[in-house]
């Protein structure tokens, strides 16, 4: 999962680039990278956090009218500076690229591009992939005449050629600002606008956090298999390109987007609230009573707030959260998971001494920050614990951009609730029914995947087998 940002504005629009990657900062964190385009590409990438990648002399140096940045999260290729993104390519036309998402004919494209168009990649990023697809079909334009509809009809051969999920946003030297999506629509893209003395400027961005903090408005999402180029007089041009049936990926309303965020015209928060609250109909049917709701912060809020009004039972916050760790769910191994999460959260033993506990977590993958959370709460006293998960049983990896790990390593993928709840040492675990989750989403196709096993994608589960291959590989070096 990352984070892109492009804007096309007036003087210097660095400052934003880097205000606005910071909204976006919970996408990915382990690396940055901004170019911006004034006579040529200006790059600059790092690994880590926002803030520590730019200084002020970074800024300086960026100074343009327009230009993309990324946040990554690391599902593809290696946690490097030579992944970071964007990557630029100066042939046939100057494109510089920042992607969200994940292609999963990697090896397919790759000997393609090399068989057909003599290219040995450089990363080990399937951005990279993207970049030279699209430089392949834009190749077969006449430089004089690159208009917009010869534009999309290099994105309609891009996506046809690249499976997986994408949201892009691409710089065209002298040209203009491209975005465009993967035919299912499956990461979030929007568009938006902002009236600056010089006149409109235009933003993409994975959220609208970002514009609202930048001064935006959101104009609109895009939709599965658009495509939009402003032109360098800043005329939107728009079209479908190559549409599939709408899979929009359900866990970014779950765990991904900021809760201040409105994707596909819903805000995240609000959402949350009606998942917790539709949790309440599954936890009456068990049977059990607890004292208090409490969730795991910070996800999860908004889900306890929900589930608590619903039963009629206190919310109250039971555990503290240390902001300044890093995220436990991607270290590397499991030692490491478990001290990061006794770092990162520290009950609050008066609120849940003595009471029966039911705590809300936005999911439940491998079991490790839920397994320790139990322990740490009867630790503090609580009489009994009951874990409830926003979302329903995780139990197939996820191939399209949100690095869930190797399906043995999924505590709910072969064992009952009962089981579920003794691996994590519960009294009792809860979960959102599949069929709640679709009722809620029953006006906006969503990718269920993760839960269900149906990807979207024909052809998925063979590239799933290779992708599993690569991943439990990369888990042995
Ligand atoms: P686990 O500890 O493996 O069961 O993972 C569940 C916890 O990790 C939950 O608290 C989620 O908030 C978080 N989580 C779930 N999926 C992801 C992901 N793909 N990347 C990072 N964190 C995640």
């Amino acid at each position: 999962m990352c984070g892109i940002l492009g804007i096309d504005g007036f003087g210097d629009i660095s400052r934003e680039l880097v205000l606005g990657l910071t909204t976006l900062q919970h996408r990915g964190q382990d690396a940055a990278g901004i170019v911006t385009l004034d006579q040529s590409f200006r790059l600059k990438k790092g690994v880590g956090l926002v803030r520590e990648v730019f200084q002020p002399e970074d800024l300086a140096r960026l100074a343009a009218p327009m230009g993309i940045g990324h946040v990554r999260y690391a599902t593809q290729g290696h946690n490097d500076l030579f992944d970071a993104q964007p990557y630029s390519v100066n042939y046939p036309f100057g494109l510089a690229m920042a992607h969200n998402g994940n292609v999963i004919n990697f090896s397919q494209l790759r000997r393609r591009i090399f068989e057909e168009h003599h290219r040995l990649l450089e990363t080990s990023t399937d951005l990279e992939l993207i970049v030279y697809t699209l430089a392949s079909e834009l190749e077969r334009c006449d430089p004089s005449h690159l208009t917009p509809e010869r534009i999309f009809e290099a994105v309609e051969a891009t996506q046809r050629r690249v499976i997986g999920a994408y949201s892009t946003v691409t710089i065209i030297a002298g040209r203009g600002m491209l975005a465009f999506a993967d035919p299912y629509g499956i990461r979030p893209l929007v568009l938006g606008q902002k009236q600056t003395p010089q006149g409109i400027a235009y933003a993409f961005a994975s959220e609208t956090a970002c514009f609202d903090c930048l001064g935006y408005r959101r104009i609109r999402d895009l939709e599965p298999g658009e495509a939009i180029f402003l032109d360098r007089q800043r005329r939107i041009h728009s079209r479908l390109c190559h549409r599939q049936r709408q899979a929009f990926c359900v866990f970014e309303y779950l765990y991904f987007a900021r809760e201040d965020s409105q994707l596909r015209g819903r805000l995240v928060a609000g959402e949350r609230v009606k998942l917790g609250r539709r949790l309440a109909e599954t936890f009456r049917a068990t049977g059990l009573e607890p004292d208090i709701v409490i969730d795991v912060p910070s996800s999860a809020y908004f889900f306890a707030s929900g589930l608590a009004e619903e039963l009629g039972i206190p919310y109250r916050r039971g555990l503290a959260k240390n902001a300044h760790v890093g995220r436990s769910f991607i270290a590397p191994t499991q030692d490491e998971r478990d001290m990061m999460v006794r770092q990162k959260l520290n009950p609050i033993t008066p609120v849940v001494s003595g009471k029966k506990v039911a705590v809300l977590d936005d999911s439940i993958v491998r079991g490790t920050t839920s397994r320790h959370i139990v322990r740490m709460l009867r630790e503090s006293g609580a009489r009994e614990v009951y874990f409830v998960s926003a979302s329903p049983p995780v139990r197939h990896p996820c191939i399209y951009g949100i690095d869930m790990s190797l399906q043995r390593e999924m505590v709910a993928a072969a064992g009952s609730l009962e089981q579920v709840a003794g691996r994590i040492g519960a009294d009792a675990v809860v979960y959102q029914p599949l069929s709640a989750l679709q009722q809620v989403y029953a006006d906006l196709p969503c990718c269920y995947a993760c839960f269900s096993g149906e990807y979207p994608i024909p052809g998925s589960e063979e590239f799933l087998a290779e992708i599993e291959r690569e991943r439990e590989c990369s888990k042995m070096a």
